[in-house]
C-alpha cells in the first residue's frame, strides 16, 4: 500500500512540472501546503519536506497553511 502511494505521488509529480510549486510535510498524511519552504508551519514537520505542484496539493485535498495568505 505504501509503495502504491509512493508511485502515485511520483506519477502526479511528473504531470505537474510546470505548475506552481508548494511544500508539504512528508509524502502522505499532510493536510496543509505551504508556499514558503521556511514557513513556521513546516518547522514543526518531523518528516521530510516534499515539493509538489499547487494543483496536485489541491487535488489531494490539501489546504493552505494557516500561517500564510
Ligand atoms: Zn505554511
Amino acid at each position: 500500500m505504501k509503495l502504491i502511494a509512493t508511485l502515485f505521488f511520483f506519477y502526479l509529480s511528473a504531470n505537474s512540472i510546470t505548475d506552481t510549486k508548494v511544500y508539504v510535510c512528508g509524502k502522505t498524511g499532510a493536510k496543509k501546503y505551504h508556499y514558503n519552504e521556511s514557513c513556521r508551519g513546516l518547522n514543526a514537520c518531523s518528516d521530510q519536506t516534499v515539493k509538489i505542484s499547487l494543483k496536485q496539493a489541491q487535488n489531494n485535498g490539501l489546504t493552505l497553511c494557516g500561517w500564510e495568505d
